[in-house]
This record gives C-alpha cells, structure tokens and sequence, in this order.
C-alpha cells in the first residue's frame, strides 16, 4: 500500500512530504491508522543540523495517536478497531529490564532491527524510533504499540507517547517528587510544561519554571506552576532566586533544555543532602557536562530517564486515566493544530520556540 510521509532526505534541508510504499504487517506487527501526531524536538534534530546521522532519508515522527486496521500473524495484544498510542521504547515483557520494576529500557530498544516497512522506488526506508509517526499509516511490533480505552480523545493524547510520558513520569516515576516539596524546572517547552503538571499531581507546593521566553510563563501557570523566573537574569542571579524562594535550594530539579550549563545550574539550585536533579533535555552532538564533583557528594542525586521511566505499555495506560479524570490538563499543552502538508512551517513554530506542542491532524 502507499502512505504518505514526512521524512528528512539529510541534515539542513526542510522536512518535506513525499508518497512511500508500506509493506503490510508480518507476525507481530500492527498496522495503525494514525489520527494525530505530536511535533517533537528531536524528530528536529535529523534535519537542524544537531545529529550526526547518515541513514537518510529517514521517516519522521515518534509520538501520536491512531486506529489499529490489521495485525500480523500472532498478535495478541490488539486488534482492528482498538485505539492505541505508538511508543518509541518497546516493552517486550519478558527481558531482564522488562521484568524489573527498576526501568522502562527494555533490552530490545537497544538491538537494532533491520526490518523496514517503509520503502520508495524498491529501496526500503528508515524510520525514526522504528515508527514514523508523521504518516498516513504506519507498521509497528506489537511490543511498540500500547492499546488505550476508547474514550481517550486520540487528538489529545497523541502528545502522550513521548511529551506526556517524559514530563509526567519524570516527575512521579523518575524523581519521585514528594508531596510540599519544591521544584524547578527548566524549559517551558512541551516537557518541561508536563514536568510541571507531574509536580503539581504529585503535591509539590513550590514549582518553579525558568525560561528564556517570558510568554511561556501563562502556560506554566495553566500547568501549575506557582513562580517564574526570566532565564535572561544569567546563571547566578537564577541559582540565587531559586535559593531564595526554596529557603536554601529547590528538592528537585529537572533540566529539559539540553544543555550542559543548565544542568550544571539545575544541579547547583538544589539543596545539599537530598537534592534531586533529572536529565532530561537531550544535548546536541557530543558535548560534556562539567559539574563540580563537591556538588554531587554534598548528598544530591542526579538522575537520567528517557519517557520518564513510564513502562510503555503496562505503565502509559495509567497516565491516560489521569487525563480523562482530570488530574492531567494536557490539552492546554497542545497550542497549533496542522495539516501534514504544514509540517515544515510546523516545526519552524517549534525551532523559534514559538509553540509548546504542534499535532498533525490526519
Ligand atoms: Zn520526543
Ligand atoms: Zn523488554
């Protein structure tokens, strides 16, 4: 069958639309109906100029939303006419991170896979996280697919898989936070607004939202953030504030920039003894973080987590029932709705840090 894509051709040139051929499900494989897809900065990263990469084109797209139309030969989690959310970290149930109730990373989302559903002109085709999101259709393994109710609007909860995960979970599920404690967050972006609802959900009483653009402090408001602070104040005067309003430092911090001085600040604003600090933001290239070693022994934890530490699919369920008791406001999150064809100006809304989340409607 065909499907149409957005897919990236090399770094520096705009993601572009363009018909591919899509091969059908095997055995556990799932054939989805996308209905919406979330813009993400890292689908950005094959064609800003950020990643070194060399597999092109590569189809785009990680997070979103859709309809399951058919199921290869033993699958048994699914089947046509369950609504489901594509996740970019497997759960296959049955290795030894699957089995521990200590990470998300199940073992095979590190065993690359040499099957590609998507092809142009007879030659088959990457896609990024082995989904492709930003497609009429797409083909995943079962142990990427996460079946959801029915009555989750799958408009809203597209932005689930990877934004919604990663913010909420690195909230309750990563750091842990405990209720009337205090918290930072940097980067009002799509994370960092959903780190900022994962705090208030779990009775964080401070929460503390620093960024570059002073109009993301409405949505941070919306979120439940209670303090903000402009990023333009410099490294310094940001550590003192934070120190200042937490009354010695904030118990968490999460970093969602992605840059090695933020985390050195998010690391600094904490209070000795127990601060915890999670990595979040994903640094371009090949850079190093510089952190005083003092900073860590005075008794901080600093903590890494890709989707939050959620289980995909045993775990992401939960989340969605948050959203449908109104505990998570995600919709407040998503702030452009576009066709597929847009995707270009799409993501230049995002790259000037215009929007907090861009969907696809399909
Ligand atoms: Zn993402
Ligand atoms: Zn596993």
């Amino acid at each position: 069958m065909q499907t149409r894509a957005a897919f990236a051709s090399r770094q520096n040139v705009p993601i572009a639309v363009d018909l591919f051929d899509l091969e059908g499900p095997r055995a556990g494989e799932v054939l989805i109906g996308m209905k919406a897809a979330g813009l993400c900065h890292s689908d950005m990263s094959f064609f800003d100029g950020s990643r070194a990469w060399s597999d092109y084109p590569i189809v785009l797209g990680h997070e979103g939303a859709g309809v399951v139309l058919d199921c290869g030969p033993g699958v048994t989690s699914v089947r046509p006419g369950d609504h489901v959310i594509p996740v970019g970290i497997p759960e296959c149930g049955e290795c030894p991170a699957c089995r521990s109730r200590k990470t998300n990373l199940c073992d095979r989302y590190f065993q690359p896979t040499e099957r590609r559903p998507f092809s142009r002109a007879g030659r088959p085709i990457r896609a990024f996280c082995e989904l492709g999101t930003f497609s009429d259709r797409i083909v995943a393994r079962e142990m990427q697919v996460t079946k959801i109710r029915k009555d989750a609007p799958l408009d809203i909860v597209c932005c689930m898989g990877c934004a919604g995960a990663t913010g909420v979970g690195s909230a309750i599920f990563a750091a842990k936070v405990e209720p009337g404690s205090s918290a930072v967050v940097f980067g009002l972006g799509g994370i960092g607004l959903n780190v900022v609802e994962g705090c208030r959900i779990a009775g964080a009483s401070r929460i503390i939202g620093v960024d570059v653009n002073a109009q993301k402090e409405q949505a941070g408001r919306i979120a439940g953030m209670t303090d903000f602070l402009d990023a333009a104040a410099g490294a310094q005067a940001t550590i003192g504030a934070i120190r200042d309003l937490t009354g010695g430092g904030a118990d968490y911090a999460f970093e969602c920039v992605g840059a090695p001085d933020i985390l050195r600040q998010a690391v600094e604003c904490t209070r000795i003894g127990w601060g915890t600090i999670v990595s979040i933001g994903i640094f371009p290239g090949a850079q190093e973080m510089a952190l005083r070693p003092r900073s860590i022994q005075e008794g901080r934890r600093l903590l890494g987590a890709y989707l939050g530490n959620v289980k995909t699919r045993s775990e992401l369920p939960q989340l969605v029932d948050w959203l449908m008791d109104g505990r998570l406001r995600m919709k407040d999150l998503i702030s452009h709705r576009i066709g597929l064809g847009e995707i270009a100006a799409g993501f230049a809304l995002l790259a000037r840090g215009e929007a907090r989340r861009v969907v696809v409607d399909f």
